[in-house]
């Protein structure tokens, strides 16, 4: 976790992304949240403590798994799997939010709140808030408490209370909006656990060091297994916390290839994609400077994905400064490919992964044929699919009644 990375040239800034660009009350909040966030980094009981919970109640390490079955079919390159679906609440969502709402308790705050989407980050805050004895407050746009009316209750079941956000087009960026406004509301209590590297400094930078993990894991993993580093690291962005997690700490080693797989949706050339690296501009939003997706006028675009996880409009700095610099690639799939991919690895390893990470697994399927047998790829598989199997049999023309 101590890894200075080279695009970091200031706190807060990968090359000319990232910032803090947010009203005052707000920016103190933020910079004491970074303060504090320096002297935990550094404390030896705030590493043990987080260890401890990441170990005991998330369940890692998590597993490196080779994929026999899929090498063998596929007839190129090694393929391993980074097992991100075992962990507790079923994504690498948790490793972040143990992280940050450890440091909530350093700061003596009572309440967490969270944003959330499809409700996967929503689920991992509620649950460490019940697991601490917070209270969880949960922004949802109210289309998305509609959609997911399952999570909803499973945050209801943790004890948090979720507010439909009715602003703007009632979806995952009006119910960050919403979080980040409740935010400078009411700092003197409130925490707000970010729930991608996104947004402003701290949080890009935090939110990378608690899932880097992932790859300070997987790099043991494989020199154990194989005695050297793996040749290709994949993994899905939406806002890109477990690809940074994934990349962090091969970032340094030039040979290792770096490969983020972005939702094209309908395709990078339709108006319905989320594929915000490839198709996006430079804009500030969400207390960031990054890349968006957005019209002439920098009104932000809506996203489209069949992943709920994947559909942002934006995409943390870290990795846009990464793609700027060529140090990391950054690929689009389809949802046609994507719902291919999950049923090919459900068949081919009896995994059923979840459909962002999917988007991964499509990626290893087209590039592991053209690599020679000795090359090794690793692809996070950011979590188990459970959530999908309703959304995949109606794509395939099957109606299920839950
Ligand atoms: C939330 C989520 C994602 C996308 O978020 P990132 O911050 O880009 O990692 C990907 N996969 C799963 C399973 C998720 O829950």
């Amino acid at each position: 976790m101590e890894t200075e990375y080279k695009t970091k040239k200031q706190a807060g800034r990968f090359l000319e992304y990232g910032g803090q660009y947010v009203p005052e009350t707000l920016m103190n909040e933020l910079n004491k949240m970074a303060d504090v966030y320096q002297e935990a980094k550094a404390d030896p009981d705030f590493q043990a403590e987080l260890a401890d919970l990441l170990a005991n109640y998330a369940n890692r390490p998590s597993l490196l798994y080779y994929a026999k079955n899929m090498t063998e079919d596929l007839g190129g390159a090694q393929i391993y799997f980074k097992r991100e679906d075992l962990n507790h609440t079923g994504a690498h969502k948790i490793n972040n939010v143990i992280g940050q709402a450890l440091l909530a308790k350093r700061m003596g705050k009572k309440r967490l709140i969270a944003e959330t989407g499809a409700g996967q980050h929503g689920v991992a805050t509620a649950t460490i808030a019940a697991l601490f004895g917070l209270e969880c407050e949960v922004f949802m746009g109210k289309e998305d408490t509609d959609r997911q009316r399952l999570n909803v209750y499973r945050m209801e079941l943790l004890g948090a209370k979720v507010h439909a956000v009715t602003s703007g087009s009632m979806v995952l960026k009006d119910a960050i909006n919403a979080a980040l406004q409740d935010f400078a509301a009411r700092p003197e209590d409130t925490f707000y656990v970010m729930g991608s590297a996104t947004g402003p400094h701290p949080y890009p930078e935090m939110v990378r060091d608690f899932q880097s993990v992932i790859s300070q894991e997987s790099k043991q993993q494989i020199q154990d297994q194989l005695g050297r580093l793996p040749d290709k690291v994949i993994a899905c962005v939406g806002g890109g916390s477990n690809a940074i997690g994934s990349f962090a700490h091969y970032i340094d080693h030039p040979e290792v290839d770096l490969i983020g797989v972005e939702a094209a949706g309908k395709g990078v050339d339709t108006d319905l994609t989320a594929a915000t690296i490839e198709k996006g501009r430079l804009g500030v939003f969400h207390g960031m400077k990054s890349l968006f997706l957005q019209n002439d006028s920098g009104q932000i675009n809506p996203v489209y994905s069949i992943s709920a996880g994947l559909d942002y409009p934006g995409v943390g700095p870290e990795h846009a400064a990464l793609a700027a610099e060529h140090r990391a690639q950054y690929v689009g799939i389809t949802d046609d490919e994507a719902v291919a991919a999950f049923e090919y690895i459900a068949k081919q390893e009896g995994i059923i992964a979840a459909i962002e990470s999917c988007h991964a697994v499509a990626y290893v399927q087209k590039l592991a044929p053209t690599l020679p047998k000795d090359q090794v790829i690793v692809c996070t598989l950011s979590g188990r699919g459970d959530k999908d199997v309703a959304a995949i049999a109606k794509y395939r023309g099957v109606e299920i009644h839950e």
